[in-house]
């Protein structure tokens, strides 16, 4: 990240080998598959991804060779080292403000403060973003129901321990370990026959007299995350995590003998 002179010659299938290593490391610190939408880690954890990561800074080092550039505008030698390096860097430039629609001339970029500009870019990579999540979100099944969210980490993640916090994660993107959420959509339910899903798992242990009920599920998937002090919150991803592992068992000896 350190060298903008290589950044600004990237290529795109670059940016995605970056972008994939930076989700799996994501997914390694949560303790989940690899197979977890990419999406899911943007909107949970609110990282920029690294497309726009790298976007972020050549807009913030053009915003610096602007400044040199005023400064030492007699200073020939340097000026024209600047412009070789930095000619790719003027073409990026426009073409990311563009795409984005951030219309600033040279002399607004350039009359304001770091800080400021560097505000502006979040701000605007920022809408990108949640633009991008309820798009993507739309056509993936796992987090269609999220939809509405935008990314930022979630509070789930800091309020709790990173075992109660993975299960919430994975209770929220379908990622818990039933059949219904890896590629069996038709599955049952081992206890009722019905059609199995995350939600139906609260559904039917909570007419079980369970505490956990449709309305836990509810309160889990809601904008933001879920709102849980930290014992309900570690009482009930214990119990998720139990049901699920017993019903693991049942569905095993279902499918041995059944
Ligand atoms: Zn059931």
């Amino acid at each position: 990240m350190y060298n903008s002179e290589t950044w600004i010659r990237i290529k795109n299938s670059d940016i995605k080998k970056l972008e994939s290593a930076q989700y799996n490391f994501y997914k390694r610190l949560i303790g989940v598959p690899t197979g977890t939408p990419n999406i899911a880690i943007i909107m949970e954890l609110g990282i920029l991804p690294m497309e726009y990561k790298i976007q972020k800074r050549k807009l913030m080092e053009y915003q610096r060779l602007m400044k040199i550039k005023e400064e030492r505008l007699t200073k020939k030698a340097t000026m024209r080292a600047m412009e070789m390096g930095s000619r790719n860097l003027v073409d990026d430039t426009r073409t990311i403000m563009e795409t984005h629609n951030m219309v600033y001339s040279d002399e607004d970029i350039v009359n304001m403060t770091k800080n400021q500009w560097k505000k502006l870019i979040e701000r605007n990579l920022a809408d990108v973003v949640n633009k991008e999540i309820t798009n993507r979100c739309a056509e993936k099944k796992k987090v269609q129901h999220l939809i509405q969210e935008n990314g930022n980490l979630k509070k789930y993640f800091t309020q709790y321990t990173w075992e109660t916090a993975r299960t919430l994660f994975e209770l929220r993107t379908n990622m818990v370990k039933l059949d219904c959420n890896f590629g069996h959509r038709e599955s049952k339910c081992c206890i009722c026959g019905d059609k199995e899903s995350t939600e139906h798992i609260f559904e039917c242990v909570g007419s079980r007299g369970s505490q956990l009920t449709q309305q836990t599920y509810l309160r889990i998937i809601q904008p933001g995350g879920p709102d849980f002090n930290t014992d309900k919150a570690e009482e009930v991803t214990k119990e998720i995590r139990t049901i699920i592992k017993e019903r693991k068992q049942i569905q095993d000896i279902l499918n041995k003998y059944g």
